[in-house]
């Protein structure tokens, strides 16, 4: 069991009143907070190492330099990848997705050639392969959700054929909190010969992750979203992937040699990598990574099982509330999308806002599972490290009340 209290006391932030109320933060799938090592980190390099890295020759370059590939090779550390040059920094998740589409998607995709996703991806991993359809004459095929909020394995596995390039596939939803076989997935896709991208933007930060064992050819995450900084992405590619790919963005940082009509590519990672990057937060994501490991993925899981298997017993013994996606924690990840009845998700979150309960209500970018569930939006809590058990009670607390000022409502409704 981790030692939360402990934790708690690394996060500043997590120490005031919202509306008169401890803050309750459970809003942890779209940022999580950072801890006192990793804003300490951003502010060490501004007030003693900050400088240009790869050009300089001066002793602040060298350690900029320095630091800056350190993180690289601590992010492949923490995601068994074998090569530190097989991780690309990018901006986010986001922008991990859309290098490959454009670097490796319109190079190797011919009209008629499918991509395969699934109707529970975050718009991240739709929106460009929609572009890339457009731009290819590429074709998308969606694999739908079971009943429980799962892949439909064995629809996945007919659709997949001779035409499949592509399979991009989330590996933790962000609204079921679904963990998909992605393993699985990875060898169905590599029979038929197509490759696999991972959007890991919520696994990674929550499970203990090994490119290697699960066998997809590209996993892209965003640093935000586990404790570091914002503006920070990854992609990571498998072994010779990268090579293969022609840059993304051109200029400078990512050439050899530059000739009046042509010019030659520098060596992977920094061919992906055009101008200058985000220094100071790639190396204050190092920091976050030292944390995490510090603790260790396998007891962050450990934890956020327990919470979730908490969070949704609590929360449905509200009388009607739905809990999307697996019931099980075993299956799922501490994202709990849920429908409280009467009330819109806006005005839950609003009320639950006033005891100092954040969390989300939308449609959490991803509209094809709202049409699938057949619902506008649904509020979301979602969990991390710093998270107890006496925080989910605040929140159901609040929700016995939002669905008591409702009823009062709709009484008075009747009545009149
Ligand atoms: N995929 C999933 C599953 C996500 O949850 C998110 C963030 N909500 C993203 C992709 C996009 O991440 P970013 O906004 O950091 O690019």
């Amino acid at each position: 069991m981790l030692d939360v209290e402990r934790i708690r006391e690394d996060f500043p932030i997590l120490h005031q009143q919202v509306n008169g109320r401890p803050l309750v933060y459970l809003d942890n799938a779209a940022t999580t907070q950072k801890p006192r090592q990793v804003i300490d980190a951003l502010v060490r390099y501004y007030e003693t190492d900050n400088a240009n890295i790869h050009r300089g020759i001066h002793a602040l370059a060298v350690r900029a330099t320095e630091q800056y590939e350190g993180v690289r090779a601590k992010v492949a550390a923490h995601i068994g990848a074998a090569n530190p040059s097989d991780v690309v920094f990018t901006r986010n998740t986001t922008e991990s997705i859309n290098l490959v589409a454009r670097a490796w998607g319109d190079a190797n995709l011919r009209p008629g050639d499918e991509v395969v996703l699934s109707i529970m991806e975050h718009h991240s991993n739709i929106i460009p392969w929609q572009q890339l359809a457009k731009r290819t004459g590429a074709v998308l095929r969606y694999v739908d959700i079971t009943g429980e909020g799962e892949l439909a394995i064995d629809q996945l596995r007919a659709i997949i054929g001779p035409r499949t390039k592509l399979v991009t596939i989330v590996h933790m939803s962000n609204v079921l909190g679904t963990i998909n076989p992605v393993g699985d997935i990875a060898e169905m896709a590599h029979a038929a010969g197509a490759l696999v991208l991972v959007d890991g933007a919520q696994s990674a930060p929550h499970l203990p992750i090994d490119v290697r064992s699960l066998g997809c050819d590209f996993f892209a995450f965003s640093a935000h979203k586990m404790l570091g900084p914002t503006g920070v992405g990854v992609l990571w590619a498998r072994p010779g992937l990268l090579e293969s790919m022609d840059p993304f963005l051109g200029g400078g940082e990512m050439i050899s040699i530059v000739r009046p009509e042509e010019s030659t590519w520098a060596e992977v990672p920094h061919k992906f990598e055009a101008g200058t990057p985000n220094i100071a937060d790639v190396i204050a994501f190092g920091a976050a990574l030292d944390y995490l490991g510090g603790i260790g993925m396998a007891n962050v899981r450990r934890h956020e099982e327990h919470l979730a298997g908490y969070a949704i017993d609590a929360l449905r013994s509200i009388e009607g509330l739905k809990v999307h996606g697996p019931l099980d924690p075993e299956r799922r990840g501490g994202a709990v999308s849920f429908s409280v009845p009467g009330v819109h998700p806006h005005d839950v979150s609003t009320i639950v806002d006033s005891y100092g309960v954040a969390i989300r209500a939308g449609h959490h970018c991803a509209q094809l599972l709202m049409r699938r569930l057949q619902v506008p939006a649904t509020n979301r809590a979602s969990l991390y490290i710093y998270n107890r058990e006496q925080e989910i009670d605040a929140l159901v607390e609040a929700l016995h009340e939002a669905t008591r000022i409702f009823a009062r409502a709709d009484s008075r409704t009747a009545v009149r």
